[in-house]
């Protein structure tokens, strides 16, 4: 469903990444794990077209990335994301933040919008703070939110830049909870996270990068319990 065959992006004189080659298959959950500034936020960036790639090439349910316009409105909506802080549009409501995407970009009925919203918003088990402002909800709320409004769109995949990482401990289990259950539902996931229990319990595959590099690919429990590599060995046993 996405595919980056010899991706290089750099930043000025910064080679952020360096010929990442990456297949995800529709229904598969993908977790990408690497030390502060491996490249894993822009990995994810490339994938909506957040970030223009200097080379090579990414797919999305077989189609290019679109340079511009409708077509990349279009793709940013096939592409759902969920960043590390929440950036909910403050001045809406909950409903209308999951409502707004599909009426403008989908070209959905405003009923039909505010009927799936509402369902969503019950899915990730906010549905009584619909009417509410973002600033009057809980930080895992917000999140979860975030997470209803990209499932708003209908997208095919569905990108997590460490989606817990800005919450409070307490908050962290319910936002991975709902990630889980979307997991399990077979949405396509690619999560940037330094969850182990996640990893291990919802991911096909764990990514390891480093300095801009993938280095190592394997299922959960190869990777957590036999790495291959020295600086996978080595990131491990400082976040384990
Ligand atoms: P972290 O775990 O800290 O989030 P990361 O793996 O997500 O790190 P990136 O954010 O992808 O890393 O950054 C990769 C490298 O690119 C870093 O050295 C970063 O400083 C640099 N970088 C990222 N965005 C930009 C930008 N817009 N302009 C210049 N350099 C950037
Ligand atoms: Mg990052």
């Amino acid at each position: 469903l996405v595919t980056l065959r010899g991706v290089q992006k750099h930043f000025g004189a910064l080679h952020v990444l360096k010929d990442i080659e990456l297949t995800v298959q529709r229904g598969e959950v993908v977790v990408v794990i690497g030390p502060s500034g491996s490249g894993k936020s822009t990995l994810c960036r490339t994938i909506n077209r957040l970030e223009p790639i200097d080379e090579g090439a990414i797919e999305v349910d077989g189609q290019p990335l679109p340079q511009e316009g409708r077509e990349l409105a279009r793709l940013r909506s096939d592409v759902g994301m969920v960043f590390q802080s929440f950036n909910l549009f403050p001045h809406k409501t909950v409903l209308q933040n999951v409502t707004l995407g599909p009426v403008k970009v989908r070209r959905r009925k405003a009923e039909e919008a505010e009927r799936r919203g509402r369902e969503l918003l019950a899915r990730v088990g906010v549905a009584d703070q619909a009417e509410k402002y973002p600033a009057q909800l809980s930080g895992g709320q917000q999140q979860r939110v975030a997470i209803a409004r990209a499932l708003a769109m209908e997208p095919k995949v569905m990108l997590f830049d460490e989606p817990t990482s800005a919450l409070d401990p307490e908050m962290v289990n319910e936002v991975l909870d709902v990630m889980t259950s979307l997991a399990r539902e077979g949405m396509t996931m690619i999560v940037v996270t330094h969850e182990m229990g996640f990893a291990r319990r919802a991911a096909n595959r764990v990514v390891f990068m480093d300095a801009g590099r993938i280095v190592e690919e394997a299922p959960p429990e190869q990777f957590f319990t036999s790495p291959r590599s020295d600086r996978a060995r080595d990131f491990l046993s400082k976040i384990l």
